[in-house]
């Protein structure tokens, strides 16, 4: 059996031990005669899961107790419809920062329930920097104001937290989640789907101020409403029990490493291998602004359509995978998140370096 090195942006990664556990409990859950995939949702075995699943997530991001930690379906793109459905409920105007896809579509979505206020945007340079924040610009009553705080596909993430006054922060952290440590408490609102810092697609990570949660217009579907879920403990139907098993698993692998603090230690230590070599190379740029660079995603690019096509196919014989680029940035990215082995990092400079010799 050979692992390649992947760096996919999502699906991703996923770490071995966690992989290793899941495997050698498949067949029986601890001893229950069942893989987890078979227990029954209501029953004390999953019920654990879940608890302990949560309990683990609340002590790495320290959530402090005046928040819910809900495990949704419908991913990320599902939020983006369910924070305007929720949270619009005043002056139903929302301000949001357009940084890249994720925001465009979720400022789509919020246009079906209110107004929405751009107050910034990176489109005209096709989404290389994060703009910079005027607060003066934002809407005294906006019902909040949505970030996406790092953006998969141009690389880019906030190097600073907006700080809103009054109008909740809203945050889709669906690439960064546990890459470095926050305070949760500057936000009133978080979601991230799993399939990239947290475990496999299916389940959705929404962390949400009580005080957000209420009663919606008597039409709205129960499903779609932070209520149900919150007052359910996810379980108003049946949750992505694996997914959630398999977070939890994530979870715990992260508080064994030393918690979120040392897991960033070493996504710093990754991105620095990685942005040196390209911030020295004569074959390889990075289109990104050096103040917006995120640590989780990296595009780069050599400037010819022909040598990136090469770079991915013999890096791809190489054992290092999924390396194409976003076809609206073009060349190559590389997702470095939390899973990925500083190994499998040096193994890809090592091939760049070689590539770059042999392609200059
Ligand atoms: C992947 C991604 C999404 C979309 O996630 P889905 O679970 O496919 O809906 C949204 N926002 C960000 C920042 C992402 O990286």
């Amino acid at each position: 059996m050979a692992r390649v090195f992947n760096f996919s942006a999502g699906p991703a990664v996923l770490p071995e031990e966690v992989l290793k556990t899941a495997a050698e409990e498949m067949l029986d859950y601890k001893g229950c005669g069942m893989s987890v995939m078979e227990l029954s949702h209501r029953g004390k075995e999953f019920k654990g899961i879940i608890e302990n699943a949560e309990t683990d997530l609340r002590q790495i991001m320290q959530i402090p107790q005046n928040y819910k930690v809900l495990f949704l379906q419908g991913g990320a793109s599902l939020q983006f419809a369910m924070v305007p459905l929720n949270l619009m409920k005043k002056s139903k105007k929302a301000d949001y920062v357009h940084t890249g896809q994720w925001s465009k579509k979720a400022i789509a979505e919020a246009k079906r329930f209110g107004r929405v206020n751009i107050v910034a945007s990176s489109e005209k340079d096709n989404f290389t920097y994060i703009p910079e924040l005027y607060p003066e610009t934002f809407s005294k009553d906006a019902d909040y104001f949505y970030i996406v705080t790092n953006n998969t596909i141009y690389g880019t993430v906030y190097k600073k937290i907006p700080f809103t006054g009054n109008v909740p922060l809203v945050a889709d952290m669906s690439s960064n989640i546990l890459s470095e440590e926050i305070d949760v408490s500057k936000f009133a609102l978080i979601f991230a789907g799993a399939q990239k810092n947290i475990g496999p697609a299916g389940v959705t990570i929404v962390i949400i101020r009580e005080d957000l949660i209420g009663d919606l217009s008597p039409e709205v579907p129960a499903l779609l409403s932070y209520k149900t879920h919150a007052e359910t403990e996810s379980m108003y139907n049946t949750p992505p029990c694996y997914a959630i098993y398999i977070a939890g698993l994530v979870f715990k692998w992260i508080k064994n490493k030393g918690g979120v603090k040392e897991i960033c230690r070493i996504n710093q230590q990754k991105a620095k291998i990685l942005y040196d070599y390209i911030d020295n190379s004569k074959l390889f740029k990075s289109p990104v602004q050096p103040e917006s660079r995120s640590i989780m995603n990296v595009p780069f690019v050599t400037g010819s359509e022909s040598l990136d096509a090469k770079f991915i196919d013999e890096a791809s014989k190489r054992g290092l995978k999924t390396l194409k680029g976003h076809r609206s940035v073009g060349g190559m990215r590389a997702s470095i998140y939390n899973a990925m082995p500083v190994d499998g990092v040096r193994s890809l400079v090592d091939f760049m370096r070689e590539f770059e010799k042999n392609n200059i």
